[in-house]
């Protein structure tokens, strides 16, 4: 399961991904991350029957924590199978099938984003 975390980084905070892992003793895998001298935003990705804990964690250490259920939308009516977001993807999340149809491996997903810029169609979008 994903979760989306955002932080501040003011003076006297502590680290938030490290201190949850250690109180939790979850291993957490950051997908992505952006993080300046005073805030950071990470996208998390944690054992489905532990993501509770982990942001039932951070949010007591004041960080924002969302649970992403889903990776990118898609909308096949809108899509026209060009191809776009197959080369922009970094993780490959997009192919075709035999007959030249796009399919996705939603679960590959890191919300980074690319694909929505790159659609001629707007056939894709961020999940809410
Ligand atoms: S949001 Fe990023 S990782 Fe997810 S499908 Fe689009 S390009 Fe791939
Ligand atoms: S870029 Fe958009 S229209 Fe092109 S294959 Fe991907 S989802 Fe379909």
């Amino acid at each position: 399961m994903k979760l989306l975390v955002n932080f501040s980084r003011g003076k006297g905070r502590k680290p938030i991904i490290a201190q949850a892992v250690r109180d939790t003793g979850v291993l957490i895998t950051v997908e992505r991350a952006v993080i300046d001298s005073s805030e950071g935003e990470a996208l998390i990705d944690v054992p489905d029957d532990q993501c509770r804990l982990v942001r039932d964690k951070m949010t007591s250490l004041g960080a924002d924590v969302r649970i992403l259920e889903h990776g990118i939308t898609f909308n096949e009516s809108e899509c026209v199978d060009c191809g776009a977001c197959i080369s922009i993807c970094p993780r490959d999340v997009f192919s075709f099938d035999d007959e030249f149809r796009l399919r996705l491996a939603e679960e590959r997903c890191i919300l980074c984003g690319k694909c929505v810029d790159a659609c001629p169609h707007d056939a894709l979008t961020m999940p809410l």
